[in-house]
């Protein structure tokens, strides 16, 4: 994804204008300065003077008024750019947003990160839809959406997939606490209660979840938690399958949960 740019404040525009005024004053007083001593005259002095004193008091409104251009450019691309990488409806992350984050990178620090990827998808979403109406459905997204920020770190990539479909990226998380993380956003579609017109809509979600590192395609680990979601629907929804990829020996040890899911598979 791209640097996300940041507003230009007034604190910017006041130093740029200063910076440009100090450095047109010194550039205009240099030239004028060598110029007399090329072809000294009985006005030097004041030439030189006139030099620095001038853009002294021309460059600050020009200044000025490149900031505020500068400044409407940037917030305009801000704009912009959260129109081409957000979901209008719940502000999440689009897939747009998911794949240029996770393009094939040189960086070699990034190969060392653990990452988990955890599928979401809201428990028999269309029956919502058909007892509230489309608008009861995006209310329920809407809340979703906001409970799950709340579930997750500030660096972990919120991703609107589809319909009723999140992705959310967790970086430098062992699987194990992945799956806590799992837990907590089951818990809170769980006690969400979305007020609707005078009713109160509630819901579930079943959730995949896979670990890799940045070695490991992202289209591989999407496939990996997609198929882990599609053991949780199939285990009756409302709950959690993890394949526990990237456990260490030791946390891969059988627990009575780990044998319940392999006997799931
Ligand atoms: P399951 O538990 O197996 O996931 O069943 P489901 O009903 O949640 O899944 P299904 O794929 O059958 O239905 C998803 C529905 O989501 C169908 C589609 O009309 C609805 N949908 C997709 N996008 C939106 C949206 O933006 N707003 C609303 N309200 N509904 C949407
Ligand atoms: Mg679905
Ligand atoms: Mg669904």
């Amino acid at each position: 994804m791209r640097a996300i740019q940041k507003p230009m404040t007034l604190y910017d525009m006041i130093r740029l204008t200063a910076l440009r005024t100090l450095a047109s004053s010194a550039l205009a007083g240099f030239v004028a300065f060598v110029i007399g001593w090329l072809s000294p005259g009985p006005y030097s002095n004041t030439v030189i003077l006139y030099a620095i004193a001038i853009p002294f008091f021309v460059t600050p409104f020009l200044s000025w008024m490149t900031a505020a251009a500068l400044r409407d450019a940037r917030a305009a691309q801000i704009r912009a750019d959260e129109l081409a990488y957000t979901d209008s409806l719940t502000g999440a992350l689009n897939r747009r947003a998911f794949f240029e984050a996770n393009a094939p990178t040189d960086d070699a620090a990034a190969h060392t990160h653990r990452r988990a990827i955890l599928f979401i998808d809201i428990d028999n979403f269309k029956a919502i839809n058909d007892a509230y109406g489309h608008e009861g459905g995006d209310a329920v997204l809407r809340s979703f959406a906001k409970r799950l920020q709340v579930c997750v770190r500030k660096s972990d990539l919120v991703v609107r997939f589809g319909g009723e479909e999140f992705v959310v990226e967790a970086e430098d998380l062992l699987p194990q606490d992945a799956e806590k993380v799992a837990q907590r956003i089951s818990r809170a579609a769980r006690e969400d209660c979305v007020p609707f017109r005078n009713e109160t809509i509630r819901y579930s979600v079943s959730i995949g979840v896979t670990c890799g590192d940045a070695t490991s395609p992202i289209d591989q680990l999407l496939a990996a938690a997609d198929a882990q979601l599609y053991l949780a629907k199939n285990a009756g929804r409302d709950c959690i399958r993890s394949d526990g990829a990237g456990m260490t020996d030791a946390a891969a040890a059988p627990s009575g949960r780990r044998v319940a899911r392999a006997a799931a598979r």
